[in-house]
Formats: structure tokens, C-alpha cells, sequence
């Protein structure tokens, strides 16, 4: 009987293997369809500063297929690093930005910057930067408007930060993203183009969590603002939340609290409602 059931199990596990092959096979075929037939597309979500005031957005990749419904950024984008992808898709996204900055300029929202999730592998080379250039031309866009976020993880390689360097000298702003997810060397804080620091959602204090973490993104928030930089707080749901990042001193929050991401002609849609209210 115990044979039999182990059995059974293997059978179970072997089916579910399968299952997630297939499933990453379909997402590794569909992806290379999408980035051709516009089943990628971005959302935005803002960005606010102490006052409440929306002023930056940060683009978030979506992937809508007709069989498979809403894909996952967290299934898609580490496959689109595996497989290279992440270039096409990296600068997919860097043309919706840019079409989304002229929206905004067009709607006399020009103050709102735009954030762009650039991947870790989309630093490799030196080409990036004359790319990225180039669209900024072809958009009639200033650098200015743009904010690059990377992880930290990016910082930790010479080859990529001497690219990072080139994008910021550029006029790019640089920010560390998901600070605090992983190794958070605090030596990365002092590199000087880096100026906004995204403190890391897990880091978020809960209305029962520990007292310890309280203390650990109040010196962080401090820390930052020392070295000049801005402090965004990411992940904030709840009044709680919202109340502790106005006390802690941070500079930026984002989070459900106060936006979901939504399309730009969406966001512009809204603004122009706000306004005419
Ligand atoms: P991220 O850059 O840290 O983006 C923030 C993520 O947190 C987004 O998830 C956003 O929807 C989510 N979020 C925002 N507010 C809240 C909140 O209050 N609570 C919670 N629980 N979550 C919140 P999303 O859109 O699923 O993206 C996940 C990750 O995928 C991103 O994390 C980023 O690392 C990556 N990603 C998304 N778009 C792109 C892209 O265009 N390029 C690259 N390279 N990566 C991308
Ligand atoms: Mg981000
Ligand atoms: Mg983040
Ligand atoms: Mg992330």
C-alpha cells in the first residue's frame, strides 16, 4: 500500500514537472510573439511626495495573452533574462516611456517624470547607452525627465557600473531599486550617481511586526538623507504605512495606499477629471 501510494506520488510530481516545463516553454515561445504583436504593453504607477502630490510614475511591463490571460512580471521578465529577451523588452519599454513622457508634456503634466525598470543584463553592454540616447532624440526627450531604476545588485560589478556612470552623465537619473532585498551593502549608498534609494517593500514595518525593523528603515531613511539622497518608501498599503513614512522622513512613497498602476491615457484621463472638478 505504501508503495503504491509512493508511486502515485512520483507519478504526481513527474505530471506537475511537466506542467511547469510546458509552462515555461509556453512562456518562452509567447514572449518572442509578444514583443511583435502587442500583447506587452505598460501600466504606470505614481509616484508621490510628501504633500501628496503625484509627481514621477513608474513603468511596469504587462503581458496580456488570449489564451494564458494576465501574465506575471515575475514569471516573465526573469525568463526574458534568461533567455535574452530582455534587451527587446527593456527597449520596448523605453519607447512606451518616451511615449508616455510626450502624453504628459502634451497634457501640461511635464513636471512628472517617468521611472523605467532597467534589468541587470541590459547593462552588459556599451551599446545601451548610444540606444538609449538615441531614443531620447527620436522623442525629443530629456534625459532629466527619465529615472532609471536598477537593483542593487547591479552596483555590485564594474563592468556595470561604469555603464550606470555613462547613463547618469548622460542626465539619466540613477535609482537603487529594492534596497534591502538582498546583500544591502551600505558601501553602494555612497556611490555618487545614484540619487534616489527605493527602500525594499519586505522592509515595510506591519502594524505588529518587530520594533527592530522600525529602527532599520528610520537609520536607513537618515542615512540616505545624509548622503543626499532621496528616500521612496515602496509598498505602502495601509494608513499605518502611509503615517510611518511621513514620520520616518522619507522624501517619495509609492503604494497601493495611494495608486494602482493603471494605463497612461488612463492616468491622463483622471487627471483631466480632478481638474475639471
Ligand atoms: P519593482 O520594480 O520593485 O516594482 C514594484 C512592484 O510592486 C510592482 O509589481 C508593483 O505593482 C508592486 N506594488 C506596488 N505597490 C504595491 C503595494 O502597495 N503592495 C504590494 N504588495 N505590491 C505593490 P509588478 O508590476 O508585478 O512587477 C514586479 C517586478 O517585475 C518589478 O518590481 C520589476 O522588478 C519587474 N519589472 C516590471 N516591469 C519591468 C520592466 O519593464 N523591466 C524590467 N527589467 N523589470 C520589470
Ligand atoms: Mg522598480
Ligand atoms: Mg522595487
Ligand atoms: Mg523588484
Amino acid at each position: 500500500e505504501a508503495k503504491k501510494q509512493g508511486k502515485n506520488q512520483v507519478v504526481f510530481y513527474s505530471e506537475s514537472h511537466n506542467d511547469a516545463i510546458e509552462y515555461r516553454l509556453f512562456v518562452e515561445q509567447g514572449l518572442l510573439n509578444a514583443l511583435t504583436n502587442h500583447e506587452l504593453y505598460a501600466t504606470y504607477q505614481p509616484i508621490v511626495n510628501t504633500g501628496g502630490d503625484i509627481v514621477a510614475l513608474e513603468a511596469l511591463c504587462r503581458w496580456r495573452n488570449q489564451d494564458m490571460g494576465d501574465i506575471h512580471p515575475s514569471s516573465f521578465i526573469p525568463i526574458a533574462e534568461e533567455t535574452g529577451l530582455i534587451n527587446e523588452l527593456g527597449l520596448k519599454m523605453l519607447r512606451e516611456v518616451c511615449i508616455a513622457r510626450t502624453l504628459l508634456k502634451d497634457a501640461g503634466l511635464g513636471h512628472i517624470k517617468v521611472h523605467l525598470n532597467v534589468s541587470i543584463l541590459q547593462l552588459n553592454s556599451n551599446a545601451l547607452v548610444s540606444k538609449f540616447v538615441a531614443f531620447l532624440h527620436e522623442f525629443d526627450i530629456s534625459a532629466e525627465d527619465i529615472v532609471l531604476e536598477v537593483t542593487e545588485s547591479a552596483m555590485h560589478d564594474v563592468g556595470t557600473r561604469r555603464i550606470l556612470r555613462q547613463l547618469a552623465a548622460q542626465g539619466f537619473t540613477i535609482a537603487v531599486d529594492d534596497f534591502g532585498s538582498g546583500f544591502a551593502s551600505v558601501a553602494e549608498l555612497t556611490e555618487s550617481y545614484t540619487h534616489i534609494v527605493k527602500l525594499d517593500k519586505s522592509l515595510m514595518p506591519g502594524k505588529y511586526g518587530p520594533e527592530s525593523k522600525r529602527v532599520v528603515v528610520d537609520s536607513l531613511i537618515q542615512l540616505c538623507s545624509k548622503l543626499g539622497k532621496s528616500v521612496l518608501l515602496e509598498g505602502i498599503e495601509t494608513t499605518e504605512q502611509a503615517d510611518f513614512a511621513r514620520h520616518a522622513g522619507c522624501d517619495l512613497m509609492q503604494g497601493f495606499y495611494y495608486h494602482r498602476p493603471v494605463t497612461i491615457t488612463e492616468l491622463i484621463s483622471a487627471f483631466h477629471q480632478q481638474a475639471s472638478a
